[in-house]
């Protein structure tokens, strides 16, 4: 890391939009006064929000009840605009992350934060980069970038932006593949000041001479260790050698293993450390079981166990797309609201699933792990890990999906005998133990009548898990 390229103090960027110079008092900043904004909220402004990502002449000024006078929102030297946008989206306390991040990055370093969704990270970098950019005319090269691994939590981290953003004269759009990209491209050509997208599909855009990174101040890399883990490095870092070395990058993740620390050491300046680790907060609230299941029991252990838990809204996660499809079927004879989602289904598609989940309208959610990392809803009361994960990670982040933003949640991994030492491992991983759960009168390690113990399954089982690298047949898989 260069020393000699760290911000200057006296940096426009280093001080951020009304940055450390202009914090405010808790009393008197109680009612967020607007008498010199730090932004034109002229008619025709408009923060790209969801649907209409990228739409100008929209007018979305917020409105709502003050934060209350002793938020610490208000001792962050945010921008009047900026505390309204958080009272409107009731955002009234900031959340651990966010009360560590946001200073920090509004002071223009470089961070590496670990961090795993439904801590309010989104939020806690959306913030500083809002309050830094400033509105560009058509055709203006985006100032801000946020990379991020799927598709889906490239529209995830987009709508949330724009929940912030409401009240500022910006435009978002959201870049990813399995949407055709003329229509990308011609949001792009009206101007964004922010861009989320995944590295493909930003390199894709780049490569079209659409997208142009030479005014880029913020890079942030969303959920690192996934998007390395995925296999994006080299595109990762086809972007970053394009971005002017005179800017901040934020690298959130929710594990730091070596190759996140070896990018953040060849592409950060003397980035700041902070964590914010599921260890520390997250998976705590969350009832954690396990049922040993014989594989062929499994599915008639999950219809029993929906039946005792009445769950409020549940994700049951498979290993595989086949795996999915087929309990997504046999769930739906089982259930109404049952709905599915993996890699293999088209982009409108997953839209539309997630659309209906968010909403409260699909009840169980069949999903593979590429897809349910990036699921963010506040209702999801169970999850159910039918097959275990491949990775130990992908256990916190499964799990992590319920028990979001302080509700209670529960969850429950199908284990059959022969993956004893892949629950050991989760176990040594989240260090504490899975309580074993049972249902009286129900026998899950019963063989079925036809089989003797030892003799092979009927069905090719799923990739055995490995706790390593992910290969291409895994990644295939998902
Ligand atoms: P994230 O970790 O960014 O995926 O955020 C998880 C959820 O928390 C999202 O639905 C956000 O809208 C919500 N959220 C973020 N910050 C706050 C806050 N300070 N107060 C209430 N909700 C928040």
């Amino acid at each position: 890391m260069n020393e000699s390229k760290k911000p200057k103090p006296g940096n426009r960027r280093n001080r951020g939009r009304g940055g450390r110079r202009s914090k405010q008092k808790t009393s008197s900043a109680a009612q967020p006064k607007d008498t010199k904004p730090d932004r034109p909220e002229a008619p025709g402004a408009v923060a790209g929000a969801a649907p209409g990502e990228g739409r100008r002449g929209d007018h979305d000024v917020p409105t709502g009840a003050p934060l209350p006078a002793d938020s610490p929102f208000l001792q962050m030297g945010l921008s009047p605009t900026m505390l309204r946008s958080l009272a409107a989206a009731e955002y009234l306390e900031p959340t651990p992350i966010q009360e560590g991040l946001i200073p920090r990055a509004m002071e223009g370093g470089d961070i590496m934060g670990q961090a795993q969704t439904g801590t309010g990270k989104t939020a806690a970098f959306a913030i500083p980069i809002l309050e830094q950019i400033e509105p560009a005319g058509k055709g203006v090269p985006p100032q801000a970038v946020v990379l991020v691994p799927t598709r889906e939590l490239a529209v995830q981290v987009r709508d949330e932006f724009a929940k912030l953003a409401r009240g500022f004269r910006l435009h978002l759009v959201a870049v990813y593949g399995g949407k055709p990209i003329r229509q990308q491209t011609e949001q792009l050509r009206r101007g964004a000041e922010v861009v989320v997208g995944t590295p493909g599909r930003v390199l894709d855009l780049i490569a079209r001479d659409t997208l142009h990174l030479e005014h880029i101040r913020v890079m942030v890399l969303d959920e690192a260790d996934r998007m390395l883990d995925i296999g994006f490095r080299p595109d990762i870092e086809k972007i970053l050698r394009r971005c002017p070395s005179r800017r901040q990058t934020l690298l959130l993740s929710a594990t730091i293993p070596p190759p996140v620390e070896r990018l953040a050491h060849r592409y950060m300046r003397d980035p700041e450390m902070l964590d914010f680790s599921p260890k520390d907060i997250g998976l705590e609230t969350i009832e954690q079981y396990h049922f040993s299941v014989e594989p062929e029991r499994k599915f008639e252990l999950l219809v029993r166990l929906l039946g005792r838990e009445e769950p409020r809204q549940a994700i049951i996660f498979c290993r595989t797309r086949r795996g999915t499809e087929k309990v997504h079927r046999r769930l739906s004879r089982k259930f109404d609201a049952v709905e599915a989602i993996h890699g293999d289904l088209a982009q409108p598609v997953r839209d539309r699933v997630m659309r209906s989940f968010r909403e409260g309208n699909t009840r169980f959610l069949v999903a593979t792990d590429v897809v349910g990392r990036g699921i963010d809803v506040t209702s999801i009361s169970h999850i159910i890990n039918y097959d275990i994960p491949q990775f130990c990670d992908d256990y916190v982040h499964r799990v992590g999906r319920t028990g979001r933003m302080g509700r209670e949640g529960v969850a429950y991994t199908f284990v059959s005998p022969e993956e004893g030492n892949e629950l050991t491992r989760i176990e040594m991983r989240i260090n504490r133990l899975l309580k074993r759960d049972e249902l009286p009168g129900f026998d899950a390690l019963a063989m079925p009548k036809d089989r003797e113990p030892g003799e092979p399954l009927p069905e090719k089982p799923a990739p055995k898990p490995v706790f390593g690298r992910r290969t291409r047949r895994h990644r295939r898989a998902l």
